[in-house]
């Protein structure tokens, strides 16, 4: 697994053209606890087995067993950002002071922002699971995607075969 992260990975990139994210597109939500004030809270992020940077295939559409997660979007198409609030509410955006940007995020009822960095780059983070048990936490949802997602924002590799083998996955059916 590569588990070696760039905090810069975790900066939107609103000047870079978008992602071009391939169908199925993945929805994860999981539960965690809020780094300031400890207390449970849900957690969302994308995912997909492939997708299209700067004309490059990344990952592959056909190997269902491992997926990309996408991280630091500052970017989406709004039935896509529909999918996450309705699976937490506190999902949305906010501005960044470190990338005087803003990008979506998860949030903590206490008003706690709830970075990408601490959720996917941390180990034991919401989406860097580091046993079996806490990749059991999450759910993997199919959403019903067609075609082709343009997405800002970056992605991570290293973790989406470790979280697909243990979460619980709901295909579509
Ligand atoms: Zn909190």
């Amino acid at each position: 697994m590569e588990h070696d992260f760039d905090p810069e990975d975790f900066e939107p990139e609103d000047r870079e053209p978008p992602l071009r994210v391939l169908p199925p597109l993945l929805l994860l939500s999981t539960e965690t606890a809020c780094w300031k004030c400890g207390r449970p809270m849900k957690a969302v992020a994308l995912a997909a087995h492939a997708l299209e940077e700067d004309g490059e295939r990344v990952g592959d559409v056909d190997d269902t067993s491992d997926m990309l997660i996408l991280r630091g979007v500052s970017g989406m198409p709004d039935e896509v950002l529909k999918e996450l609030v309705r699976r937490n509410p506190s999902y949305g955006k906010r501005y960044s002071g470190t990338a005087a940007d803003s990008y979506f995020a998860n949030n903590c009822d206490c008003g706690t922002f709830i970075g990408d960095f601490y959720l996917h780059a941390e180990p034991g983070g919401a989406f860097f699971p580091t046993s079996e048990t806490e990749a059991g936490t999450i759910i993997v949802e199919y959403l019903p995607s067609q075609e082709p997602v343009e997405i800002h924002g970056t992605w991570g590799a290293g973790v989406g075969d470790f979280i697909l083998a243990h979460a619980n996955v709901k295909r579509q059916p």
